[in-house]
Formats: structure tokens, sequence, C-alpha cells
């Protein structure tokens, strides 16, 4: 097997091409939002935290409506972009204060043979002492002294 590991937990601006303005343009208008976006704000009163799902750095809705979007490091602003939602106005992104070290624990778990990101995962209020035991039990992973 491959022994390939992961380079970098990714953020929006990693993936794709089109400018994250453009994107949250899209989602503005179709919420009907008139304000222009803000920078990567601190004005902003309403909050989601970002989580890390199979190595990305994902936001979700707060309005409980399921909408998720790879969050941004450029501009760190979530709109939820269904209609229906209750949420209707520019919600400020929030990393955790140890995301740093979140990111490295993460970053020493190898890459499924498909290439796909597993048990690259990681939730607000998680330890980083349990995503080092994750790492030291799993079976599918090598431990820290192979
Ligand atoms: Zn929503």
């Amino acid at each position: 097997m491959v022994n390939r590991f992961l380079d970098k937990i990714e953020v929006y601006e990693d993936l794709f091409p089109q400018d994250i303005k453009v994107f949250i343009n899209s989602r503005r208008i179709a919420k009907g939002l008139r304000t222009s976006i803000p920078a990567v704000s601190t004005s902003l009163t309403k909050t989601t935290r970002a989580f890390i799902n199979h190595g990305r750095w994902i936001v979700e809705c707060p309005g409980g409506c399921t909408d998720a979007v790879m969050a941004s490091d450029k501009y760190r602003v979530f709109v939820c972009s269904l209609p229906m939602c209750v949420e209707k106005e520019y919600i400020r992104i929030l990393f955790p204060a140890q995301r740093v070290s979140i990111e490295v624990e993460l970053l020493k778990r190898p890459l499924h043979a498909s290439g796909m990101k597993l048990h690259a995962n990681w939730v607000f209020g998680e330890s980083l002492q349990n995503l080092r035991d994750e790492l030291a039990i799993s079976d599918n992973l090598p431990r820290a002294t192979d």
C-alpha cells in the first residue's frame, strides 16, 4: 500500500479556482441580500463554527437547514442558499483557536488507498488528545512508532 499522507486540511481556495467572492455573490443574490459581501469580518454578530470533514474545513448553516459549504480563509463569511431557510443574513465563520494544532494532528493520518481522506475529521469541542488517541488505536492507521 502506498503510504501517502494528507498534505493540508483544505479550505475553499485550495479546491476551487473561482474566487470565493463570486460564489458568495451567487448565494447572496439567491437570498435577496442587497448589501455587499463584508471582508473577513468581526462586525457580524451571527456566527457558525467550522469543522473538519474528510480533510476539509466545512461550515453548516446554523439555521438547521443542512446547507453546507467549504469554509473560506479569504472571506470568513457564510450565506445560506436555501430559500426557505430562516437565516437571511451574512454569518461569520469561526475557526477554532487551536486550528494549527488540530491540523497538525490530522495531517499525521494517511490517505485511504482510494485517495479519500479518511479519518481526518474534527468537530467543535473535540480535544487534541482525542485526535491523538484515535490515531494510536485505529487498526487501519499506522501507529506513531511504525
Ligand atoms: Zn440555512
